[in-house]
């Protein structure tokens, strides 16, 4: 295959391997992979079969014992090989991502640096996570007690993911898993499965043992059934609203992780003022608007500004977004590649028309080209639109001035998701402000809600999920603490 003028060392005419318990192995039908710039197909693989899947879980459930009492250094041995061989296979990866997904090369370079740092950070977390010891002779009639609290994997995990970051998001299910000592069964999705393959082959030169991880491309009514199994007592789902809704319905004596959609929100205080300042968050949320075209869960779309401000802050916004540039996704200089499918640009390009038509002024962007829908800044948006109540999941930003800061966090709450908010603000003040009044599961003072560390608890309130990833808060959520009380010590 060649894309851009550079030969892609992917998956060439036979279809990839996925893997059952740990082995390679080659299922039913096909499922084809197409690069969303221009159609082609790049790679190609097989959904599991019934047996497959039962041969997956069985053995998921059957090491469970095992795993649970694997030595720390033996999962983070496992978890220290797979982070240096993804960075060892670094660029192979990224170009795998950039021709499954469609996003330009330099974010997928970047997504295979945050994947090495999740599994090397997961090797540190399983070094280090113990439990606790608790003296309980605050009560007299304790007195002589301890106990110890350790945590126990809860059981396998089934972990579903979506097709935005296809390989860090796969990451972020498998690596708090084996740190734990839980086998895990993952299911990429349909439309990005490759990089979550070259991941279970790298997994595969790991000591695990057999039956700690299976990855199985399925269509999404069998997943369904996976999610119903009972030996998967524990699922980790990331993907829209409406999905993690009816799983979450479907199971709910299960233990289950919803990471979901959002209608991210910048405000820009009164006290972010100076041309420096406004440059800077105008080039900050230019980029994080359009940065995977706009196909992140914490993408900006939303953005309140202070009205003293707002006059500077627009012509500066516009000025950035007119500056990325659109087109080959293979192409290092390119900023902005197309959307995941030409349908999805299809919405995209409905949702603004329709806010158009309503009366917002339409400043840059507005024209589709096949999957590719161009940076788009909306202002005097009807609130009732589309593109500001729901998630757009494109490259469309929606602006406007608010009179206070208060009133701009009135407005961020003003929505039924809840995922990040960034607030540029100088002050501590406004900082705790927006802390105590902002309904999100995190805040980022002076930058972009776009922002991840992938060690940081992550996750949203109301409808953007329930439960939190990163590291060690995925660790806690497959594990449930066990109590031992020690007597006469
Ligand atoms: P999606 O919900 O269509 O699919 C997600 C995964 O669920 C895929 O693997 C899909 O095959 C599978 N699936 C679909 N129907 C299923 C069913 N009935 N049972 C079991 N599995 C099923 O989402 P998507 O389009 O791949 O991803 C985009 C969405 O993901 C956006 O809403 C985005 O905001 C969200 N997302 C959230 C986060 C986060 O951390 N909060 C991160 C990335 C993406």
């Amino acid at each position: 295959f060649r894309a851009g003028g550079r030969r892609l060392r992917c998956r060439g005419v036979e279809p990839t391997e996925f893997f059952v318990a740990g082995r390679p192995a080659h299922g039913e039908g096909e499922l084809t992979v197409t690069h969303p710039y221009d159609g082609r197909t790049v790679g190609r693989t097989t959904f599991a079969t019934a047996d497959q899947v039962e041969a997956a879980v069985a053995a998921a459930a059957g090491v469970a014992a095992e795993a649970a009492a694997l030595p720390a250094h033996v999962r983070a041995a496992a978890l220290d090989h797979v982070s240096r061989r993804l960075g060892e296979r670094a660029e192979e990866v990224a170009q795998l991502i950039t021709a499954e997904n469609g996003k330009p090369i330099k974010w997928a370079r970047a997504e295979v640096g945050r994947a090495v740092s999740t599994f090397r950070w997961a090797a540190e977390e399983a070094r280090r996570f113990s439990g606790e010891l608790q003296r309980l002779d605050t009560d007299p009639a304790a007195t002589g007690r301890i106990a110890l609290v350790r945590r126990v994997p809860r059981g396998p995990v089934l972990g579903i993911a979506p097709f935005n970051f296809p390989l860090n998001l796969v990451a972020h299910k498998v690596a708090p898993a084996i740190a734990v000592g839980a086998p895990i069964v993952v299911k990429p999705a349909p439309a990005t499965p490759l990089s979550a393959l070259l991941l279970g082959e790298i997994l595969a030169e790991t000591e695990l043992p057999e039956g700690m991880f299976s990855v199985l491309p399925l269509p999404n009514e069998r997943a369904a059934e996976l999610v119903a199994d009972p030996r998967l007592p524990v699922v980790s789902f990331t993907g829209s609203g409406p999905v993690g809704a009816a799983i979450r319905r479907s199971v709910p004596e299960k233990h289950v992780t919803l990471e979901l959609g959002g209608n991210a929100a910048a405000v820009i205080c009164e006290d972010w003022i100076s041309d420096e300042d406004l440059t800077f968050a105008a080039h900050r949320i230019a980029t994080f608007a359009n940065y995977q075209a706009g196909q992140s869960c914490i993408a900006v779309q939303r953005v309140y500004v202070h009205e003293w401000v707002y006059d500077g802050f627009l012509p500066r916004l516009i000025a950035s977004v007119e500056a990325l540039r659109t087109g080959d996704p293979f192409d290092s200089h390119v900023d902005v590649g197309p959307l995941v499918s030409e349908e999805a640009a299809l919405r995209v390009e409905e949702w603004v028309d329709e806010a158009v038509t309503a009366g917002a002024n339409l400043h840059v962007g507005g024209r589709r080209e096949g999957a590719t829908y161009p940076p788009t800044v909306l202002s005097g948006v009807p609130k009732d639109a589309k593109v500001c109540t729901e998630e757009v999941f494109g490259p469309v930003l929606v602006v406007g001035p608010v009179e206070s800061d208060d009133a701009a966090f009135a407005e961020v709450n003003d929505s039924a998701y809840g995922l990040q908010a960034g607030v540029f603000t100088h002050s501590l003040q406004t900082a705790f402000s927006a802390a105590r009044t902002l309904e999100v599961g995190g805040i980022i003072v002076g930058d972009v809600p776009s922002y991840r560390a992938d060690q940081m608890p992550y996750g949203g309130v109301k409808g953007s999920g329930v439960g939190r990833e990163g590291l060690r808060s995925a660790m806690e959520d497959y594990t449930e603490p066990r109590v031992l009380v020690l007597t006469g010590v």
